[in-house]
């Protein structure tokens, strides 16, 4: 019988620090923390939860969501994490996808959890973590003893769900196996500090916030959770608790930058940085002010990293997410399924221990997944030297007057001007051209003209992928997870 990490860890270094909660100063040993999940896990052994179950999870980033990732790891049951913003009808959504048998809520949730409940298909009970709530079931039951069950590689661990950027959010099967391979992969690109002390301020429905947790006890690391980013709030908690790594999305690393001046925490050594582009505005400002950021491409369906950068290999390619991670394969595709040549745009598909054997709907996983791989429906390259370049998605591919103009060629001219802070690009329906292109620019320089830009686009870019309009604003809009909110862009034309 193979222990949980949890468990391990518990018996070899029982003192080490494993958990800071940030919002209240308190923290936990290893042991402490062990017990406490022994506890919520025989509590939900008690109201009848058993391995195999699906553990609907709707909690901020706070202690009782880590207790319950881990609870849910040591009885067997599959955990669901949910995203605490949704609105009912999404909630439903996923519980039914999920086929979620108990949702486990906070008492600042539990208004949302009752209401999706009430409305799921199945009969999902809802238990509340709030101990100070008598009336709660979890709080009430007495703990039933865990039984120890069997650690298979293949068995599902993890039904994380993808963001919806392209449609449906679809729920991802992460197993065992994919979320180790993942947690080696990830520390043989990064490296593994002796102290390494992580700092979680993503929300735990995303794999970039979920990944952390669960790598906690494996690493042997302590991790520091903050239910929400404030910029100010997290910076303070670099230096108090000599935070080492940290993930984040290019918009809160970008707030990160504003909030604070000079350089951050001397501890930190790693920012993990995902989820969407980085510019080469932001990435020059790391190095100004010696921020040690990977830029990494990842996605929900390979346990989150696929490639990343170093700091050195961003700061000499701005741009980049560097090579894939040990184990994981890439190939650049054309539409007819033949593998490109470096420098030439094509497909990404991906291979390896991390990716997941496919999503709960079998439409879905036929739809993506192949023999030779995930096909993930972003567009990019590999340069000479082995390194990946993301462009963006195959969906965002704008069809204007019969040709085919991807969005990501167009920002990159339009950043490419000095006075152009960031830019996003989107088709807007267009009685002549079928969809014509337009952008959305956020200057950096008042003085800027739509003219201006025409001209410094007209040198770089086919006739008819020169955006035809061109709107300003303060801020490109964006989702959670950093990737550009396209409705929310096509709403400005
Ligand atoms: P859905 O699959 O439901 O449409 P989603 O793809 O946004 O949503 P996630 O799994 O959270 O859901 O996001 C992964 C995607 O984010 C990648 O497939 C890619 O499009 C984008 N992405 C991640 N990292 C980068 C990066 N460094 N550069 C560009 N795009 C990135
Ligand atoms: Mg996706």
């Amino acid at each position: 019988m193979m222990y949980g990490p949890l468990t391990h860890r518990a018996a070899t270094t029982p003192d080490a620090t494993a958990l800071v909660d940030a919002d209240t100063d308190r923290e936990w040993s290893v042991a402490d923390l062990d017990s406490a999940v022994e506890r919520v896990a025989g509590r939900l052994a008690a109201l009848g939860v058993q391995p195999g179950d699906r553990l609907g999870v709707l909690l901020p980033t706070r202690p009782a969501a880590v207790r319950m990732i881990h609870a849910a790891m040591r009885l067997g049951a599959v955990l669901v994490p949910l995203g605490t913003r949704l609105s009912t009808a999404d909630l439903v959504t996923r519980l039914d996808r999920a086929e979620v048998t108990t949702l486990v809520c906070g008492a600042t949730t539990e208004a949302d959890a009752l209401a999706a409940a009430d409305a799921a298909t199945a009969d999902v009970p809802v238990v509340s973590v709030d101990d100070a709530d008598a009336a709660t079931e979890l709080a009430a039951r007495s703990p039933d003893a865990v039984v120890p069950h069997d650690w298979s590689l293949d068995a599902t661990l993890l039904v994380p769900f993808t963001s919806g950027t392209t449609g449906v959010p679809k729920g991802v099967r992460l197993t065992l196996g994919n979320v180790l391979a993942s947690a080696a992969a990830s520390a043989f690109r990064l490296g593994l500090d002796r102290a390494e002390t992580w700092h979680v301020a993503l929300p735990l429905h995303h794999v970039g916030g979920l990944t952390p947790v669960v790598r906690g006890p494996l690493y042997g690391m302590t991790v520091v959770c903050r239910s929400e980013f404030d910029a100010e709030s997290v910076a303070a908690d670099f230096e108090r608790y000599d935070v080492t790594a940290t993930s984040l999305v290019p918009t809160t690393l970008d707030r990160l930058l504003d909030a604070t001046s000079g350089d951050l925490a001397p501890s930190l050594r790693t920012v993990l940085l995902g989820g969407a582009p980085a510019t080469e505005e932001l990435l020059e400002r790391c190095q100004r002010r010696s921020v040690p950021v990977f830029p990494t491409y990842g996605m929900t369906e390979a346990a989150s990293q696929i490639a990343t950068a170093t700091p050195a290999e961003a700061a000499a390619h701005p741009g980049t997410v560097g090579r894939p991670l040990f184990g994981t394969e890439v190939s650049v595709r054309a539409d007819d399924g033949t593998e490109r040549s470096p420098g030439e745009v094509g497909e990404l598909v991906v291979s390896g221990p991390t990716v997941s054997p496919g999503y709960l709907d079998a439409e879905a996983t036929a739809a993506a997944f192949g023999d030779d791989g995930l096909h993930t429906g972003d567009v990019g390259y590999r340069d000479g030297d082995g390194r990946l370049w993301v462009l963006g998605r195959t969906d965002d591919t704008i069809l204007t007057g019969g040709e085919n103009v991807a969005p990501a060629t167009v920002v990159e001219a339009l950043r490419d001007h000095p006075d152009v802070d960031d830019a996003a690009v989107v088709g807007v329906p267009d009685e002549e051209w079928g969809e014509r292109v337009a952008a959305l620019v956020v200057p950096a320089d008042a003085s800027l003209s739509a003219a201006t830009l025409t001209e410094h686009c007209r040198d770089r870019l086919a006739d008819y992928a020169v955006p035809k309009t061109i709107r300003f604003a303060d801020a490109i809009p964006r989702t959670d997870s950093g990737t550009v909110d396209r409705d929310a862009v096509r709403e400005r034309f």
